[in-house]
């Protein structure tokens, strides 16, 4: 199984958010790192030891717009490591997320992860304010490349121009792409019901996007509660796994892909790292 059996906890907050959910229409959910904490990706800003032995700098110096462009090879290393993880799949949150869309209840998701485990998980609306991993371009002439070119590189990848391949992913000091910051707010702005999940909203200035949710119910679910980034009394605030709790929400079974099982519906790997083809390069206007 690849989600542990929802814990007493996690149904109890279940049974609270049902009638939330029941009642709803067009649901957005916004999301942070704690949605993929369970699907085995860890939030890189909680640095543990090995990471102080392997990384000279912070993780917030090296996922700069300066550190990228002056020390790429060590910008490099951290993003094969630290930001990009394959055998990652999608968990219960994940999977409810998209049957919703599939059911017509919820009409987007707004993530701050750059996992691309919405998609995996069968999510067509997915606005990522942060980027993708899985798209990249030249820093020269633009053109996309898949995340395999850029695994297949030791050091730093390269167009066949010559120039360096960057992911598509927003990094400190980089400005949001504006188009979707748009789509995220008039998602937001037409919502019924707004669900937040693993984040405690204190990233820039993300937080900002919630208010443009004009509706009465607000849920929270995240370990450390609300946060100080939200500036309204949410409806509930939930405090256990999201993944446990979205596992014993109603609806149809969620049949979690299995790392040594995949379902004949998760793309197979090759696929994924192709897709990037197709994706055009994310504007990203200075200033
Ligand atoms: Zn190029």
């Amino acid at each position: 199984m690849a989600d542990p059996a929802p814990s007493p906890a996690a149904v109890r907050a279940a049974v609270a958010l049902q009638p939330l959910v029941d009642a709803a229409r067009r649901i957005v959910f916004f999301g942070g790192a704690g949605v993929s904490t369970e699907s085995g990706i860890p939030d890189f800003r909680g640095q543990d030891g090995l990471y102080r032995q392997t990384y000279r700098w912070p993780p917030e110096v090296i996922l700069s717009r300066d550190f990228c462009s002056r020390h790429p090879e060590e910008f490099f290393r951290f993003h094969r490591a630290r930001m990009v993880h394959l055998e990652a799949r999608p968990n219960a949150a994940h999977r409810r997320l998209a049957q919703w869309e599939q059911a017509g209840k919820l009409t987007a998701v707004i993530t701050q992860n750059i996992d691309g485990l919405h998609q995996a998980a069968g999510s067509q609306t997915v606005h990522e304010l942060h980027g993708s991993v899985w798209r990249n371009h030249c820093r020269d002439c633009g053109r996309s490349h898949p995340l395999a070119r850029v695994l297949a590189t030791d050091g730093v990848p390269r167009c066949d121009c010559g120039q360096v391949i960057e992911p598509d992913v927003v990094l400190y000091q980089d400005p949001l792409d504006p188009a979707v910051w748009a789509a995220a707010a008039q998602a937001l702005a037409a919502a019924d019901l707004l669900i937040i999940g693993g984040t405690s909203l204190s990233v820039y200035p993300a937080a900002n996007l919630i208010d443009y949710f004009p509706g009465d119910q607000l849920v929270v679910v995240n370990r450390d509660g609300a946060g100080a980034g939200l500036r309204r009394q949410p409806s509930l605030v939930i405090t256990e796994p999201i993944a446990q709790t979205f596992a014993a929400l109603d609806g149809p079974e969620l049949d979690g892909p299995d790392l040594d099982d995949p379902p004949l519906d998760d793309p197979p790997l090759d696929d994924r790292l192709a897709i990037d083809q197709s994706c055009s390069r994310i504007g990203r206007d200075p200033g």
